[in-house]
Protein backbone atom coordinates (compact mmCIF):
# COMPACT_ATOMS: atom_id res chain seq x y z
CA UNK A 1 0.00 0.00 0.00
CA UNK A 2 1.60 3.43 -0.86
CA UNK A 3 1.36 6.66 1.37
CA UNK A 4 0.31 9.67 0.25
CA UNK A 5 3.03 12.33 -0.14
CA UNK A 6 1.23 15.17 0.87
CA UNK A 7 -1.00 13.63 3.90
CA UNK A 8 1.51 10.32 4.67
CA UNK A 9 -1.93 8.48 4.78
CA UNK A 10 -2.40 5.30 3.01
CA UNK A 11 -3.30 6.29 -0.52
CA UNK A 12 -4.29 2.67 -2.17
CA UNK A 13 -2.37 0.41 -4.49
CA UNK A 14 0.04 1.60 -6.74
CA UNK A 15 -0.96 5.00 -5.97
CA UNK A 16 1.42 7.87 -4.12
CA UNK A 17 -0.85 10.19 -3.36
CA UNK A 18 -4.48 11.32 -2.98
CA UNK A 19 -6.46 12.99 -5.97
CA UNK A 20 -7.91 15.85 -3.31
CA UNK A 21 -4.56 16.58 -1.71
CA UNK A 22 -3.24 16.92 -5.06
CA UNK A 23 -5.75 19.20 -5.49
CA UNK A 24 -5.33 21.29 -2.21
CA UNK A 25 -1.18 21.24 -2.59
CA UNK A 26 -2.12 23.03 -6.52
CA UNK A 27 -4.74 25.31 -5.35
CA UNK A 28 -2.89 26.41 -2.17
CA UNK A 29 0.25 27.20 -4.39
CA UNK A 30 -2.01 29.66 -6.90
CA UNK A 31 -3.86 30.88 -3.88
CA UNK A 32 0.11 32.04 -2.43
CA UNK A 33 1.05 33.14 -5.54
CA UNK A 34 -1.67 35.54 -6.40
CA UNK A 35 -1.28 37.06 -2.68
CA UNK A 36 2.27 37.93 -3.59
CA UNK A 37 1.43 39.09 -6.83
CA UNK A 38 -1.27 41.18 -5.73
CA UNK A 39 0.94 42.91 -2.99
CA UNK A 40 3.00 44.96 -5.66
CA UNK A 41 1.13 48.28 -5.23
CA UNK A 42 -0.06 47.55 -1.29
CA UNK A 43 2.94 45.71 0.51
CA UNK A 44 1.13 46.14 3.60
CA UNK A 45 -1.70 44.44 3.51
CA UNK A 46 0.89 41.37 2.42
CA UNK A 47 2.92 42.26 5.71
CA UNK A 48 -0.75 42.18 7.35
CA UNK A 49 -1.66 38.78 5.65
CA UNK A 50 1.85 37.06 6.09
CA UNK A 51 0.25 34.23 9.48
CA UNK A 52 -2.31 33.76 6.55
CA UNK A 53 0.08 32.90 3.91
CA UNK A 54 1.85 31.05 6.22
CA UNK A 55 -1.36 28.77 7.22
CA UNK A 56 -2.25 28.25 3.52
CA UNK A 57 1.26 26.49 2.88
CA UNK A 58 0.16 24.31 6.09
CA UNK A 59 -3.18 23.26 5.19
CA UNK A 60 -2.37 22.90 1.83
CA UNK A 61 0.84 20.60 2.41
CA UNK A 62 2.97 23.34 1.30
CA UNK A 63 6.34 22.58 2.58
CA UNK A 64 9.04 25.05 3.53
CA UNK A 65 11.21 24.99 -0.18
CA UNK A 66 7.93 24.98 -2.13
CA UNK A 67 6.65 28.14 -0.73
CA UNK A 68 9.88 29.88 -1.70
CA UNK A 69 9.35 28.71 -4.70
CA UNK A 70 5.79 30.14 -4.86
CA UNK A 71 6.49 32.91 -3.69
CA UNK A 72 9.50 33.99 -6.17
CA UNK A 73 6.92 32.86 -8.74
CA UNK A 74 4.20 35.38 -7.37
CA UNK A 75 7.08 37.84 -7.21
CA UNK A 76 8.05 36.99 -10.95
CA UNK A 77 4.41 37.52 -11.68
CA UNK A 78 4.42 40.90 -10.18
CA UNK A 79 7.83 42.35 -11.52
CA UNK A 80 5.44 41.33 -15.33
CA UNK A 81 2.65 43.21 -14.57
CA UNK A 82 4.76 46.07 -12.93
CA UNK A 83 6.41 46.25 -16.85
CA UNK A 84 2.83 45.42 -18.17
CA UNK A 85 2.65 49.06 -18.71
CA UNK A 86 6.15 49.80 -20.06
CA UNK A 87 8.34 51.03 -17.98
CA UNK A 88 8.71 50.33 -14.08
CA UNK A 89 8.06 53.01 -11.87
CA UNK A 90 10.13 53.75 -8.94
CA UNK A 91 6.83 53.14 -6.58
CA UNK A 92 6.59 49.43 -8.22
CA UNK A 93 10.59 49.00 -8.13
CA UNK A 94 10.02 49.78 -3.89
CA UNK A 95 6.83 47.35 -3.87
CA UNK A 96 9.13 44.53 -5.19
CA UNK A 97 12.00 44.96 -3.24
CA UNK A 98 9.86 45.31 -0.44
CA UNK A 99 8.35 41.65 -1.30
CA UNK A 100 11.80 40.33 -1.31
CA UNK A 101 12.93 41.26 1.76
CA UNK A 102 9.95 40.63 3.29
CA UNK A 103 10.99 36.76 2.54
CA UNK A 104 14.37 37.12 2.25
CA UNK A 105 14.62 36.07 -1.02
CA UNK A 106 18.08 35.86 -2.52
CA UNK A 107 19.09 37.89 -5.32
CA UNK A 108 20.55 34.39 -6.74
CA UNK A 109 17.10 33.12 -6.46
CA UNK A 110 15.36 35.80 -7.65
CA UNK A 111 17.40 36.06 -10.84
CA UNK A 112 16.39 32.32 -11.81
CA UNK A 113 14.69 33.27 -14.44
CA UNK A 114 16.45 36.68 -14.96
CA UNK A 115 13.71 38.45 -12.75
CA UNK A 116 16.07 40.25 -10.93
CA UNK A 117 18.08 41.51 -14.00
CA UNK A 118 15.23 42.98 -15.79
CA UNK A 119 14.39 45.42 -12.58
CA UNK A 120 17.56 46.54 -12.82
CA UNK A 121 16.87 46.65 -16.70
CA UNK A 122 13.71 48.53 -15.87
CA UNK A 123 15.56 50.99 -13.33
CA UNK A 124 18.33 52.01 -16.09
CA UNK A 125 16.09 52.40 -18.67
CA UNK A 126 13.87 54.94 -16.30
CA UNK A 127 17.08 57.07 -15.51
CA UNK A 128 17.70 57.43 -18.93
CA UNK A 129 14.37 58.59 -19.30
CA UNK A 130 14.54 60.84 -16.95
CA UNK A 131 17.49 62.36 -17.93
CA UNK A 132 20.18 60.59 -15.97
CA UNK A 133 23.20 59.19 -16.45
CA UNK A 134 22.05 55.58 -14.63
CA UNK A 135 24.99 54.05 -11.90
CA UNK A 136 23.78 50.85 -11.13
CA UNK A 137 25.87 48.05 -12.39
CA UNK A 138 29.31 46.56 -10.95
CA UNK A 139 31.45 44.97 -13.52
CA UNK A 140 33.96 42.19 -12.24
CA UNK A 141 37.45 42.37 -14.11
CA UNK A 142 38.92 44.43 -16.76
CA UNK A 143 37.33 46.14 -19.47
CA UNK A 144 38.79 45.47 -22.98
CA UNK A 145 37.52 49.18 -23.82
CA UNK A 146 39.67 52.24 -23.56
CA UNK A 147 37.05 54.82 -22.37
CA UNK A 148 37.49 58.48 -22.63
CA UNK A 149 37.32 61.49 -20.43
CA UNK A 150 33.85 60.99 -17.93
CA UNK A 151 32.61 58.15 -19.71
CA UNK A 152 30.20 56.20 -17.80
CA UNK A 153 29.54 52.77 -18.19
CA UNK A 154 26.03 52.39 -18.48
CA UNK A 155 25.32 48.42 -19.28
CA UNK A 156 27.41 45.32 -20.93
CA UNK A 157 26.05 42.50 -22.40
CA UNK A 158 28.17 39.67 -22.61
CA UNK A 159 28.96 37.04 -25.19
CA UNK A 160 27.06 38.96 -28.13
CA UNK A 161 26.90 37.84 -31.82
CA UNK A 162 27.57 40.76 -34.07
CA UNK A 163 26.67 40.71 -37.83
CA UNK A 164 27.39 43.08 -40.62
CA UNK A 165 25.23 42.92 -43.77
CA UNK A 166 27.15 42.40 -46.64
CA UNK A 167 26.19 42.82 -50.19
CA UNK A 168 26.24 39.75 -52.11
CA UNK A 169 26.55 40.41 -56.24
CA UNK A 170 24.75 37.53 -58.75
CA UNK A 171 23.87 37.69 -62.07
CA UNK A 172 20.73 36.01 -63.28
CA UNK A 173 18.97 35.57 -66.63
CA UNK A 174 22.15 35.89 -67.89
CA UNK A 175 21.88 31.93 -70.26
CA UNK A 176 24.55 30.16 -71.85
CA UNK A 177 22.43 28.50 -73.64
CA UNK A 178 22.71 31.16 -76.83
CA UNK A 179 26.89 30.63 -76.98
CA UNK A 180 28.34 28.94 -80.21
CA UNK A 181 31.10 26.80 -80.34
CA UNK A 182 33.81 28.27 -82.65
CA UNK A 183 36.72 27.12 -83.21
CA UNK A 184 38.08 25.60 -79.67
CA UNK A 185 35.96 28.48 -77.44
CA UNK A 186 32.73 29.72 -76.51
CA UNK A 187 31.58 32.87 -78.09
CA UNK A 188 28.67 34.68 -76.29
CA UNK A 189 26.54 36.55 -78.78
CA UNK A 190 24.93 40.08 -77.42
CA UNK A 191 21.52 37.97 -76.50
CA UNK A 192 23.45 36.18 -73.85
CA UNK A 193 24.42 39.52 -71.92
CA UNK A 194 20.57 40.18 -70.71
CA UNK A 195 20.51 38.98 -67.03
CA UNK A 196 20.52 41.29 -64.75
CA UNK A 197 22.62 42.20 -61.73
CA UNK A 198 21.24 41.28 -58.73
CA UNK A 199 21.62 42.68 -55.31
CA UNK A 200 21.17 40.38 -51.92
CA UNK A 201 21.80 41.69 -48.48
CA UNK A 202 23.38 38.89 -46.85
CA UNK A 203 23.45 39.07 -43.43
CA UNK A 204 27.32 37.68 -42.52
CA UNK A 205 28.34 36.66 -38.70
CA UNK A 206 31.85 38.54 -37.75
CA UNK A 207 32.29 37.89 -34.43
CA UNK A 208 31.69 36.84 -30.75
CA UNK A 209 32.42 39.84 -28.09
CA UNK A 210 31.18 42.28 -25.69
CA UNK A 211 29.08 44.87 -26.19
CA UNK A 212 29.64 47.95 -24.13
CA UNK A 213 27.37 51.13 -23.24
CA UNK A 214 28.33 54.20 -22.05
CA UNK A 215 26.55 57.45 -22.22
CA UNK A 216 28.69 58.35 -24.72
CA UNK A 217 29.47 55.46 -27.54
CA UNK A 218 28.79 51.36 -28.09
CA UNK A 219 31.82 49.60 -27.89
CA UNK A 220 32.30 46.01 -29.08
CA UNK A 221 35.57 43.95 -28.49
CA UNK A 222 35.49 40.81 -29.94
CA UNK A 223 38.47 38.45 -30.71
CA UNK A 224 39.05 39.73 -34.02
CA UNK A 225 36.90 43.11 -34.56
CA UNK A 226 37.03 46.03 -31.88
CA UNK A 227 35.68 49.44 -32.54
CA UNK A 228 33.06 52.21 -31.00
CA UNK A 229 30.24 54.31 -32.72
CA UNK A 230 29.59 57.43 -31.04
CA UNK A 231 25.40 57.89 -30.05
CA UNK A 232 25.01 60.84 -32.41
CA UNK A 233 26.82 58.77 -35.34
CA UNK A 234 23.38 56.16 -35.29
CA UNK A 235 20.99 57.24 -38.06
CA UNK A 236 18.63 54.52 -37.11
CA UNK A 237 17.86 51.50 -35.18
CA UNK A 238 16.09 48.36 -36.22
CA UNK A 239 14.44 46.08 -33.77
CA UNK A 240 14.77 42.34 -33.10
CA UNK A 241 12.99 39.97 -30.67
CA UNK A 242 16.84 38.93 -29.52
CA UNK A 243 19.03 42.39 -30.60
CA UNK A 244 19.37 45.20 -32.17
CA UNK A 245 20.35 46.39 -35.85
CA UNK A 246 22.37 49.68 -36.12
CA UNK A 247 22.62 52.18 -39.16
CA UNK A 248 25.37 54.72 -38.88
CA UNK A 249 25.59 57.99 -41.30
CA UNK A 250 27.67 57.75 -44.29
CA UNK A 251 26.85 56.54 -47.38
CA UNK A 252 29.36 53.30 -46.96
CA UNK A 253 28.58 52.32 -43.84
CA UNK A 254 26.48 48.99 -43.50
CA UNK A 255 24.11 47.77 -41.44
CA UNK A 256 25.50 46.19 -38.38
CA UNK A 257 23.68 43.85 -36.06
CA UNK A 258 24.04 42.85 -32.49
CA UNK A 259 21.88 39.62 -30.97
CA UNK A 260 21.79 40.07 -27.18
CA UNK A 261 19.17 37.60 -26.20
CA UNK A 262 17.11 41.23 -25.44
CA UNK A 263 15.76 42.80 -27.81
CA UNK A 264 13.27 44.92 -25.90
CA UNK A 265 16.08 46.11 -23.64
CA UNK A 266 18.57 46.53 -26.37
CA UNK A 267 16.30 48.92 -28.46
CA UNK A 268 15.15 50.97 -25.73
CA UNK A 269 18.65 51.57 -24.74
CA UNK A 270 20.48 52.66 -27.80
CA UNK A 271 17.75 54.49 -28.82
CA UNK A 272 17.35 56.63 -25.45
CA UNK A 273 20.43 57.10 -24.61
CA UNK A 274 21.64 59.20 -27.12
CA UNK A 275 19.51 62.00 -25.32
CA UNK A 276 21.41 62.62 -22.36
ZN1 LIG B 1 -3.35 12.51 0.91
Amino acid sequence: MGECVFCNEKAGLFRKEHKECRQLFESGKRKIASMVEKSLNDHQWLKDNESQLKEIAIQNFIDKKTLTKVIINGWENAVDMAFEDGILTEEEEVGLVNISSQFSLSQFDLDENGYYTKIVKGAILRDILEGKVPDRININGNLPFNFQKSEKMIWLFRNVDYFEQKTKRTYVGGSQGFSVRIAKGLYYRVGSFKGERVDTQETAFVDTGMLGVTNKHIYFAGENKSFRVRHDKIVSFNSYSDGIGIQKDGVSAKPQMFVTGDGWFVYNLLSNVSNL
